[in-house]
């Protein structure tokens, strides 16, 4: 053990590779200082890099998003950096040859993954719901119900009707009605896969296990009791057949439960579980996590997705929040900005657990450990970015109780090394 910072630092050797995806604007800075100062002085590693800046993906006619999601599914950790969505501006502002998709979207349904999301606690860092403590990670299904619908709107009395019809088959196997309509209204028919669920319902299970959480399903099963319940029923019946006995081993539990009883011990709960949510709630409810928690820089993400060979998982973390284009525009004038990185750093300090968890090396997980800590630590120190400063003083916070971004960086590179100084 030693603390003479001068002496060479001896890095960790990671077994297998990790996929970098680079993204845009001040993320990208940000991205390529924190492996420079936080990741590469410390790692022997292999990264496989993708640029998905948004020049790239165009140049490409987005095939670098293809090959980056192909990357993910073999080497199992992606790390990704916020990304420009496109819309008609960002389409005249790069010249683009068209409005390329969302890069997250692509690469979820490449993976067929589920996102979770789960604010990063800070406890000087006030949260509108005080009695937060513990992790609160939200599943959504993002995938069919509202968001694939079918909606119309009818302008007189009549029948609204559904049928399916099973294939190869001429008349139809079975016939609803829906509503008898006296005058005008709307409707909307809609649908989810078996497929989908079940994997949507691994990734839960894996989350679970793998942070070691109780796992609740939200559904509104009571009123809408085969669509909803249908989600009870894949989920039970995966539980009591391959998850069980893990769960008790590792002292937690799977349960249903109502969504509105949750939501309402949700907001007065400490925390510490991972609610698993349909498309629409999951929306919702994620959105509600992350006000409460304060800040939208202090939320950070992971797709989990079933691999190919039985009991293999596919992981791919990013910080919740986009590039910040505002403070990006002050970067390009030449101004310092006091943008805060730690949902960007989180994204690699988790897709390394992740590493570490699948090749067994405890001395990486340690050292991703510590780079949270480190994070947590400047800011419980006093040394944090504008946002965070704003949300302990007000708007009224003072430049004396702010730093710049690099500012920040260099007080956790500091406690980092510290860190690791003590841990060799
Ligand atoms: P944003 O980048 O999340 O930023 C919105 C505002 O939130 C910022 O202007 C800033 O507020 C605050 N903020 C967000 N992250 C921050 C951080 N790390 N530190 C300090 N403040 C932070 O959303 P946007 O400006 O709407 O979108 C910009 C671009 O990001 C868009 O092109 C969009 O397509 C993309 N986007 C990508 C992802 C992704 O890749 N996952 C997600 C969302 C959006 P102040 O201005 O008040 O300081
Ligand atoms: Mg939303």
């Amino acid at each position: 053990m030693s603390s003479d910072s001068s002496a060479p630092i001896q890095k960790i050797v990671v077994k297998n590779p990790v996929v970098d995806l680079d993204g845009d604007e001040m993320t990208r800075i940000i991205w390529q200082k924190i492996k420079d100062q936080l990741i590469l002085p410390y790692l022997d590693i292999d990264i496989k890099y993708y640029d998905l800046g948004m020049e790239y993906r165009d140049q490409t006619n987005d095939q670098v998003t293809l090959d980056a999601a192909e990357a993910i599914k073999k080497y199992k950790v992606g790390i990704k950096c916020a990304t420009i969505t496109p819309d008609d501006g960002r389409v005249a502002e790069f010249g683009l040859k068209q409005k390329w998709k969302s890069p997250n979207g692509t690469i979820r349904n490449a993976l067929n993954g589920t996102v979770f999301r789960e604010p990063i606690f800070i406890d000087n860092v006030p949260r509108l719901i005080p009695a937060w403590k513990k992790p609160i990670i939200i599943a959504r299904h993002a995938f069919g119900d509202q968001y694939k619908s079918t909606d119309f709107e009818v302008d007189g009395p009549g029948k609204y009707e559904v049928t399916f019809t099973p294939k190869g088959a001429q008349e139809p196997s079975l016939r609803r009605t829906v509503y008898d309509y006296e005058g005008p209204g709307v409707g909307l028919g809609m649908f989810n896969t078996k497929e989908s669920i079940t994997a949507f319902a691994h990734a839960c299970f894996k989350m679970a296990l793998d942070r070691k959480l109780p796992l609740y399903l939200g559904t509104k099963s009571t009123v809408i009791s085969t669509y909803d319940a249908y989600w009870d029923k894949i989920f039970i019946s995966l539980y009591e057949s391959e998850y069980k006995a893990e769960f008790e081993k590792a002292g937690i539990w799977y349960e249903h439960r109502l969504v509105d009883d949750m939501v309402a011990q949700l907001v007065k709960m400490e925390g510490g579980l991972i609610l698993a949510l349909g498309n629409m709630l999951g929306d919702i409810i994620s959105d509600l996590v992350a006000q409460g928690c304060g800040s939208l820089a202090l939320m950070s993400s992971v797709l989990v997705a079933k691999g190919e060979a039985p009991g293999e998982f596919i992981y791919e973390s990013e910080a919740a929040h986009g590039t910040v284009t505002r403070h990006f525009r002050q970067h390009q004038q030449g101004k310092a900005t006091s943008t805060n990185p730690i949902a960007s750093i989180y994204a690699w300090s988790r897709g390394l657990i992740h590493r570490a968890q699948l090749d067994g090396t405890p001395e990486l997980e340690r050292f991703a450990e510590n780079l949270e800590a480190a994070c947590i630590e400047s800011v419980r120190g006093g040394i944090m970015t504008k946002d965070l400063a704003i949300s302990i003083h007000g708007n009224s916070a003072g430049p004396e109780t702010y730093v710049t971004t690099d500012a920040y960086l260099a007080e956790v590179a500091r406690r980092l090394a510290e860190l690791q100084a003590g841990s060799q």
